[in-house]
């Protein structure tokens, strides 16, 4: 729930606290709140109940007063007197004048008791128990492990400063399950980790050598790669407790909340120890402390007392934190010093082997046809996490589902890489005929001009149906195998691919659509990474000119050289770029008897296959290219 919503409630909350409590005391206790009470003297009494004007009497022993009520028709005026002392005519009076009247003599403690119960206790309960009452339903109107709002507590804290415990049941001390065998393709972690592991079966063995074992590790890797899903592991695997908490449910509403809570999450564990504390997305609360001019006391709060909760935990226990980030070069220095978060696990995107055997693995959990090579859809994924490609699976399975069958086959797995890399297909564009043409020579544009050189991946794949990314086709290239190492020459091969589908337009239409935009967008930053970070350009050589900001999430570059080099930068990028682009225009001029025959071939059929296309393109028949060098790899 974001803090706009939690504002509000609260807004209504306490409107509807003092509703009620001016309903209550209104109602209940007329007299307390009437106060219009008018104090005469005992003379004017005497005068009132001699001229009949007095209805009723009360007198009060306890504190020696009368108090009287003058009747008007239906208006009631209470006045009040100190009581004459040994006046004994009174009562004989008021008997003369038929006046009612009657005395008080309270329990005089017992009736101050009463009454401060009734006017300061009971709405102070009713306001408190009604922010208990709203926290506990909010919570369940978030689930059971969502982080706690902290309402009532909090308000309750705010006004006490007593109540400030904070509530971490969110933080399950849980056996998870899984284990390092529903991990594939992080060896190297796994290796890493396995020693914690051996230190929670048996933290005896450990410290009767006197070593003193890890008591924290730093899982860092792009989104989606298995962190979480490792931590979860080690605990499975050690068969101990997991106490769960994201960084970001530290950093609370109320100062001091956050750390509480990082002093409760770890008095938890250290009775349910040896168990395993694992803090996700730590950059949350671990950021560096100096940077910035705005500085955030809260979180600042919570690090150090994580801080120092690292520091103090009794390690004969066993009790390891992991920690999982994709911006370690965000994270406070004090985070990292030996003895915190002395371990850096490394969780990297999955190589080729890596990815088949992450499909394997959700593969198991569905029910697949005969004839599924798994290695085909994991080389058509270069750059895939293991999320995209559980995803993969279940779109897969999905398409499986919606088309009646009840065993996934090849095609839905295909079908299902380009939904998770283009979307899904949009049916709702329907592109004139003319636009259709367009697109298709942009598109075999791309391709022709992949196929045309020896440093691009072979085409697999020609398609112009629109998707819900926006695109409206799409050429897919496969290498043949896992490159780790780009040349100058593949880099350079690739920003003329690129230009290829624009070159195509202009060359056929002799005009230009927004179609290239992605394309264009693609070139210049790998034109630009190519001359400020991997130092591929004749004119600058060997120096780095940018550093890239952050390498897990991808963003650029951030430029680290003068101004004046920056625009030398950006000449540098426009002439590798255009480079590109003279070359595709040469390509797709000598071979465009074969564009017009691919693209009329892909307007009809909508999508072509990389056999296909290779197949039009090398047909021998007068204009077929010399692709013997291109198609020897
Ligand atoms: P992270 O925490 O690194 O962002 P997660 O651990 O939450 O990623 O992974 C999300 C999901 O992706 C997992 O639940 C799992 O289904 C799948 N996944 C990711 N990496 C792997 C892997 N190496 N092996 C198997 N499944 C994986
Ligand atoms: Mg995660
Ligand atoms: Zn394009």
């Amino acid at each position: 729930m974001d803090d706009q919503k939690k504002r509000r409630s609260m807004l209504i909350y306490v409107i509807v606290a003092l509703v009620i409590y001016l309903f209550l005391s209104r109602s209940l206790f007329p007299q307390i709140m009437n106060a219009t009470i008018t104090t005469v003297d005992y003379s004017q009494f005497l005068a009132d109940v001699e001229a009949d004007k007095v209805d009723e009497v009360e007198l009060n022993t306890g504190s020696n007063t009368i108090r009287f009520v003058e009747k008007d028709g239906e208006e009631e005026r209470i006045y009040e007197t100190t009581l004459f002392p040994n006046d004994t005519q009174l009562v004989a009076l008021l008997r003369e004048h038929n006046v009612d009247f009657s005395a008080n003599i309270p329990d005089q403690s017992s009736g101050i008791w009463f009454y401060m119960l009734l006017s300061y206790v009971l709405p102070l309960l009713i306001f408190f128990g009604g922010g208990w009452l709203l926290n506990r339903q909010l919570k369940k109107q978030m689930g059971d492990d969502s982080p706690s709002m902290n309402f009532g507590g909090g308000f309750g804290g705010f006004g006490m400063g007593g109540l400030g415990r904070s509530n971490v049941k969110e933080v399950k001390g849980e056996e998870t399950g899984v284990t390092f065998r529903d991990v594939a393709g992080q060896d190297e972690a796994k290796d890493s980790l396995v020693e914690i592991v051996s230190f929670l079966k048996n933290p005896d063995k450990y410290t009767a050598i006197g070593a003193r074992c890890p008591r924290g590790a730093l899982l860092v890797g792009p989104p989606g790669t298995g962190k979480t899903l490792l931590a979860r592991a080690v605990a499975g695997e050690a068969g101990v407790p997991f106490f769960q908490i994201s960084g970001s449910e530290f950093v609370e509403m109320f100062v001091g909340r956050g750390a509480a809570k990082v002093r409760d999450l770890f008095k938890q564990a250290s009775e349910k120890a040896p168990c395993i504390v694992f803090i996700d997305e730590i950059d949350a609360v671990g950021k560096r402390r100096d940077t910035g001019l705005t500085s955030n006391d809260e979180r600042e709060q919570t690090l150090n007392q994580l801080l120092s909760e690292m520091d103090g935990f009794d390690n004969q226990k066993g009790i390891v934190v992991l920690a999982a980030t994709n911006r370690p070069e965000s994270l406070d220095q004090a985070l990292l010093r030996p003895g915190r978060f002395d371990r850096r696990i490394p969780v990297e995107l999955p190589d080729l082997a890596g990815r088949e055997a992450i499909l394997q693995i959700h593969a198991d959990d569905v029910k697949m046809g005969p004839n599924i090579d798994l290695g085909i859809i994991a080389r058509s994924t270069p750059g895939a996490s293991g999320a995209d490609l559980a995803n993969i699976i279940n779109e897969a399975a999905l398409r499986a589902v919606r088309n009646g069958r009840n065993r996934v086959s090849q095609d839905d797995l295909v079908e299902s890489v380009d939904v998770v890399i283009a979307g899904e297909k949009k049916k709702s564009t329907v592109l004139s005929e003319h636009e259709k043409e367009i697109v298709s020579y942009h598109e075999t544009g791309h391709a022709i001009v992949a196929a045309m050189q020896k440093g691009s991946a072979p085409v697999s794949k020609i398609t112009i149906v629109p998707r819900t990314s926006g695109a409206l086709g799409f050429t897919m290239q496969v290498e043949e195998d896992e490159r780790f190492l780009t040349t100058r020459q593949e880099a350079k091969d690739k920003i003329a691919v690129l230009c290829g589908g624009r070159a195509a337009e202009e060359l056929i239409f002799n005009e230009m659509t927004t179609g290239a935009s992605n394309d264009i967008e693609r070139a210049t930053q790998l034109a630009r990474a190519m001359v400020t970070q991997y130092g591929m350009s004749e004119k600058f050589g060997m120096v780095a000119l940018g550093q890239q900001r952050n390498r897990y999430l991808g963003g650029g570059a951030e430029l680290t050289c003068s101004e004046g080099t920056a625009q030398e930068i950006d000449a540098e990028v426009q002439r590798l770029v255009e480079e590109g682009h003279q070359k595709a225009l040469k390509i797709l001029q000598e071979n465009r008897f074969k564009l017009h025959e691919i693209a009329h071939y892909l307007q009809r059929k909508e999508t072509v296959t990389g056999e296909e296309f290779m197949n039009i393109l090398t047909r021998d028949d007068g204009f077929a290219p010399k692709l013997a060098a291109a198609q020897t790899q």
